[in-house]
Order: structure tokens, then C-alpha cells, then sequence
């Protein structure tokens, strides 16, 4: 797998797409605790949230998505930090050809070794 770099506007989007999908999660896990331990739960807002995930998913290029889709898939996260040059998904050292991308880029990338899409802290 080589390093390839989303472009800035498929970056943005798949950022959002992570961070719908982990909130997703996050209700999903709320609501089946709610269930189990008999409150309510509001279930609208949820359905909202997954109406805009799946608007949001749309406009990013269905290779990325797939992409994106299949390392959510395998490690739960799709996009981790990288710190020290080391991707915080599988902890191995990024080769120094990666270059750090500028400041304020919206540059992310794939890590050559678990697939996750990467962003510098
Ligand atoms: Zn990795």
C-alpha cells in the first residue's frame, strides 16, 4: 500500500465523516444502555444524525469512501494522529519520505502500514 494523499476538499469531508460516525457510535451505545436500563431515549436526533452522515458521504469520491469504509471496518477508527512521525492506529514509524504537510494543510494521508487515513498533531 503506498502513502497517497486525499485532496483538501475529501479531506475535510472525510474528518466529518469520522466524527459523525464516532458520535453515531457513541448514541448507538447510549441507546441500547437507555433501553436496558428502561429511559428514554431521543431517538429523533439520532435519525438526523444519520440522514447528514449519509448526505455528508455522498460528496466524498467513492474510492475514498471505500477506503475510509474499510479501515472503519477493521480497527473501529479510521483516522488516528500521527505523533513523533508515529501513527497513533498501529504505533509504526512513518518512512522519513513522508514529509510533515505544511501548517494549517488540510492534508491527510494513509498510513503504509493499517490503512487508516493520518493527520499531524
Ligand atoms: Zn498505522
Amino acid at each position: 500500500m503506498t502513502s497517497r494523499a486525499a485532496p483538501p476538499s475529501q479531506a475535510r469531508s472525510l474528518m466529518r465523516l469520522h466524527d459523525l460516525d464516532m458520535l453515531l457510535r457513541d448514541y448507538r451505545e447510549d441507546a441500547s444502555r437507555a433501553v436496558l436500563e428502561g429511559t428514554g431515549f431521543r431517538v429523533s436526533g439520532l435519525e438526523q444524525l444519520r440522514r447528514v452522515r449519509e448526505e455528508l458521504a455522498q460528496t466524498i469520491e467513492p474510492r475514498w469512501l471505500r477506503v475510509y469504509e474499510r479501515a472503519l471496518q477493521r480497527h473501529g477508527r479510521a483516522v488516528v494522529p500521527v505523533m513523533d512521525r508515529v501513527c497513533m492506529g498501529c504505533f509504526v514509524t512513518l518512512p522519513t519520505s513522508i514529509p510533515r504537510p505544511a501548517e494549517g494543510s488540510e492534508e491527510v494521508l494513509l498510513c503504509q502500514s493499517c490503512g487508516r487515513f493520518l493527520y499531524w498533531l
